[in-house]
């Protein structure tokens, strides 16, 4: 059989077929960039115009009446249903690299009582990350110390010093998914607390942070859950550290009452102590259709299609473009990768380019990573097989100096 054929069957029998229909894609574009540049959900353009006739015709109305002003917690909780959180231990606040700083900050307050000061985390972690780590341990906690470990050794470092183990769930360049459960284990065992980055899982990989004895996480809105360009992200605590659990940026809206305007700081008692000021409204907005588009999936189809995606292409990969230098990087087994692929070569940039101007956009990861995000909601199993006959095409014309006959 014809190899597109099989593929295109593939896509006639796939079970989240329909969910396409509900995102704004152009018929010229895959976008391969779908885990922090995807299509906007249709249902977004009608939630952000009504927005704006509340915003012209009664503004007041839309705060009290509409939901605006507990926007962030509802959101927060439609997001606990894709990650595994019952309600009221997860909120919708700032942008990722913030609210790790708050959540970091918290943490590392909470284990002030003890002697313990480092911050664990791993030397491929996403910069911001990293960035945030050391800016936590420069101007907050002058007594912290950021060490860095491989992940694979991380969990052989966790011992009496640590305060907090900090790690992505999946690793944004190399798609490597972390046991969430085994290191929760085995940092709670030593008394540490663990900090998980879901931007790379939710909405993709099944993440379940109740049931893994989680204690705090944060995570992307951008990516996987559709809430586009500078979506906010979210923040995550179990409830059994809330009633204790402080943050640094005590703003009104994290008060128990801010429409007392009281001169003295009570925080909520519940997750909205995690907030601070009032929420990037529209943005949030945005978020929540994405939210409510990714929630209606079937988490185990998303999952299923999210590995055959990336067999289909590491597989094609490795028929069609090893001849031409390119290897395929992160873990060979699926059960170990999140719903990414990165290909290495030293024609990187040439072919991010190329691939761009045939409709295909990805991700460039300097000097010579190409990462693919498989997004099942809106990517196809022949987008796939498309995308490497393209690659393989023009990786054939710059060896052979022009198109082949
Ligand atoms: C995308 C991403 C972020 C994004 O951070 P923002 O502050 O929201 O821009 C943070 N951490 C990880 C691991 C990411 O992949």
């Amino acid at each position: 059989m014809d190899q597109r054929r099989y593929f295109e069957q593939l896509d006639a029998s796939d079970p989240l077929r329909d969910m396409r229909a509900l995102f704004d894609l152009r018929d010229d574009r895959v976008f391969f960039n779908g885990n922090s540049l995807g299509p906007p959900p249709r249902a977004t353009a009608n939630r952000l115009d009504e927005a704006l006739r509340l915003w012209r015709d009664d503004m007041n109305a839309g705060w009290w009446d509409h939901g605006w002003l507990r926007l962030s917690t509802l959101t927060g909780d439609r997001i606990g249903e894709i990650i595994g959180a019952a309600p009221g231990q997860v909120v919708v606040g700032e942008s990722t690299s913030v609210n790790l700083f708050k959540l970091l900050c918290g943490a590392m307050e909470s284990q002030s009582g003890s002697e313990r000061s480092v911050i664990l985390t791993d030397p491929d972690n996403f910069p911001s990350d990293l960035y945030i780590a050391d800016g936590v341990a420069r101007y907050v906690q002058r007594q912290a110390t950021v060490r860095r470990t491989p992940t694979d050794e991380i969990i052989d470092h966790i011992d009496s010093d640590v305060a907090v183990v900090m790690l992505s769930h999946v690793d944004y360049r190399t798609a490597q998914l972390l046991p969430m459960r085994r290191i929760n284990e085995r940092a709670h065992e030593a008394g540490a607390l663990v900090l998980w980055d879901l931007s790379h899982s939710a909405g993709v990989v099944p993440v379940e942070l109740d049931a893994a004895g989680t204690d705090l996480a944060v995570g992307c809105g951008y990516k996987y859950l559709n809430g586009g360009p500078g979506a906010p992200g979210y923040m995550y605590v179990a409830h059994r550290l809330l009633p204790r659990f402080e943050q640094p940026i005590t703003g009104w809206l994290g008060h128990t009452r801010p429409f007392d305007f009281t001169a003295e700081y009570r925080p909520d008692a519940g997750i909205a102590r995690l907030t601070t000021g009032c929420p990037p409204l529209l943005s949030l907005l945005a978020l929540d259709e994405g939210v409510a588009l990714t929630a209606r999936a079937d988490p185990v189809a998303v999952r299923a299609k999210s590995v055959a995606l990336g067999e289909s292409f590491i597989a094609l990969s490795r028929a069609r473009l090893a001849r031409y230098g390119v290897e395929v990087t992160g873990p060979a087994d699926s059960a170990q990768r999140g719903s990414h692929v990165s290909l290495r070569s030293a024609q990187a940039e040439r072919l991010a380019k190329d691939l761009a101007a045939r409709g295909f956009h990805l991700e460039l990861r300097p000097p010579d990573l190409l990462r693919f995000g498989l997004a099942p909601l809106h990517i196809r199993y022949v987008d796939v097989f498309d995308c490497v006959a393209a690659m393989e095409e023009l990786l054939a014309e710059s060896v052979h100096g022009g198109p082949r006959r």
